[in-house]
């Protein structure tokens, strides 16, 4: 078994990481040891702070050794092609193979080569499948359901990779996707989306970053314009429920897409608790992972 993307998931590896996770969450230690002696190549390719870290405390916590490619010292820098890239790493048969790259599908075409489980940890603008895991856990821990429930989902959709595992996930679980932001950050053929009628009467808000590293043209906007007219302030976060909470996949542009006093508001923003919840859910998607493989 691999981890990626939402639809290579069955429902009841659905069913089996939210309840595994979920337990991991309320109690640090209860997986200590189940993938004891094992190990996990975690190779980032693309910046990382927040699942570069959960996945390697997520090993530790099971007892498995988390070793590092150092991509700015490997032979990416020599030419070596992803898929000899894949092959080698494979050859020294790890238990699972973390992979994060800029390129969309890398994941899959690593799993097809590598010999072992693959976790995608974000390939370019296509998925992010354990990011919409652990939203997922997010949303039920405070929900108990997400049946009949509202998730707008807003800023730059274009780019967004957690929001592309979001719009698959949630709704499997029963939720309502709103996609909406800015006209030239949704993606071609979206139609019309207007945020302020996105965000109306939503249960939960999760914005997103604006990615400026993969925009081909400016924004152009001038400072305090896209807060203004596409951010989450205290006023536009009033639209939704009373109780509505705010979830971001980080890292935060504050004061673009998301106001300060949004962002740190008690008992709403869910911001720190998905943190802590992606160690979690990428405990259990690591070890279903290895687990499952002979
Ligand atoms: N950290 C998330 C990702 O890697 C979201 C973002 O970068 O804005 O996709």
């Amino acid at each position: 078994v691999h981890c990626l993307s939402i639809d290579s998931l069955s429902d009841g590896h659905l069913a089996e990481l939210l309840a595994n996770a979920q337990e991991y969450a309320l109690d640090r230690r209860a997986g200590s040891g189940h993938l004891a002696g094992r190990t996990v190549f975690n190779c980032f390719y693309e910046n990382s702070t927040r699942t570069a870290m959960s996945f390697a405390l997520a090993a530790a916590r099971l007892g498995a050794q988390a070793i590092t490619l150092s991509v700015e010292h490997s032979s990416v820098k020599k030419g070596e092609t992803l898929a000899d890239t894949a092959r080698t790493l494979g050859a020294m048969a790890p238990d699972a193979l973390v992979l994060r790259h800029r390129q969309n599908g890398a994941a899959e075409e690593v799993a097809a080569l590598a010999g072992c489980p693959v976790v995608n940890a974000g390939d370019g603008t296509n998925e992010h499948p354990t990011q919409a895991l652990l939203d997922a856990l997010t949303l039920l821990q405070r929900f108990g359901s997400l049946q009949g429930r509202t998730v707008a989902i807003l800023g730059d959709v274009r780019h967004s990779r957690v929001a592309r595992s979001n719009a698959k996930l949630l709704p499997r679980l029963g939720a309502e996707v709103r996609l909406a932001g800015p006209p030239a950050l949704m993606p071609d053929g979206a139609g019309p989306s207007d945020v302020d009628s996105a965000i109306a009467g939503a249960d939960a808000v999760m914005m997103l970053r604006v990615q400026r590293e993969r925009l081909d043209q400016e924004l152009d906007d001038a400072p305090g314009e896209y807060l203004r007219r596409y951010g989450l302030t205290r006023e536009r976060l009033a639209l939704a429920k009373e109780d509505a909470v705010v979830l971001h996949p980080g890292p935060m542009n504050r004061g673009v897409e998301i106001a300060d006093e949004v962002a740190d508001l008690p008992g709403r923003s869910l911001i720190l608790r998905q943190v802590a919840n992606g160690v979690a859910m990428r405990m259990a998607v690591l070890e279903m992972v290895v687990s499952h493989h002979p």
